[in-house]
């Protein structure tokens, strides 16, 4: 991976958080947000996030954060009131992640935030210790299954077989098979431990149900 160096100290000034900023979330995001919300995801679900695929991106599952009057729901002042278990997007901001046309995965300074003051006027910091500052490796096993799914952005597949794959990894309570039901434990190895059996669950079912 390239580890370019960016330059940015946030002023707190809560201006992303108060705008209508997309920020997509993965299955470690909802698990994140339900250890969080003691919540399950079918009550958390049209309510925090919302999920639906677009036709330019085929079949792939996407899940967006849901903001209210342009705001995000979690901005408390000028702050996160879920702070250490905001999601992956938020973490990065102002990097973005996204999946170059080799595959390979890219961090880079996003654009268009022309908004945000801490851009350019911060100390000079390496990628690599702004993950590590953010906590951002417990996304390394969503971000290799979402590269292993990639293939679904370039497919068309039946809208049942769909909407299955987005219950399972975005509302994943509602699945009679979910062993863990009503175990909101924020614990690390918990939370791996969740998160690894909602993926290999979503794994198996696109093997099982669509043909590349
Ligand atoms: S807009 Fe920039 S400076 Fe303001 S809170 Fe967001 S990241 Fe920080
Ligand atoms: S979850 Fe927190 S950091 Fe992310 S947009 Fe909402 S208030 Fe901001």
């Amino acid at each position: 991976m390239e580890n370019p160096e960016i330059s940015f100290e946030c002023k707190c000034c809560g201006t992303c958080c108060g705008s209508d900023l997309d920020i997509y979330l993965n299955t470690t995001d909802i698990l994140n947000l339900r250890a969080c919300l003691s919540l399950p995801t079918f009550e958390m679900r049209d309510r925090f996030y919302r999920t639906f695929t677009l036709p330019e991106y085929g079949a792939y599952p996407l899940c967006l954060l849901s903001h209210r009057d342009g705001a995000c729901q979690f901005l408390d002042g000028k702050l996160c009131s879920i702070h250490p278990m905001r999601p992956g997007g938020c973490r990065l901001f102002p990097a973005v992640q996204y999946f170059d046309s080799s595959g390979e995965q890219v961090y880079s300074l996003g654009k268009g935030y022309d908004f945000c003051t801490g851009v350019s006027e911060g100390k000079n910091i390496k990628m690599s210790d702004w993950l590590e500052e953010n906590d951002f490796s417990i996304y390394s096993g969503n971000i290799e299954f979402q590269k292993k799914i990639g293939f679904l952005g370039r497919i068309k597949i039946d809208q049942r077989i769909k909407d299955g794959l987005i219950e399972i990894l975005f509302d994943f309570d509602s699945l009679p098979e979910f062993p863990y039901k009503e175990n909101y434990e924020k614990e690390i190895g918990s939370m791996i431990e969740k998160r690894d059996w909602i993926l290999s669950f979503a794994d198996e079912y696109v093997r099982e149900n669509v043909k590349k």
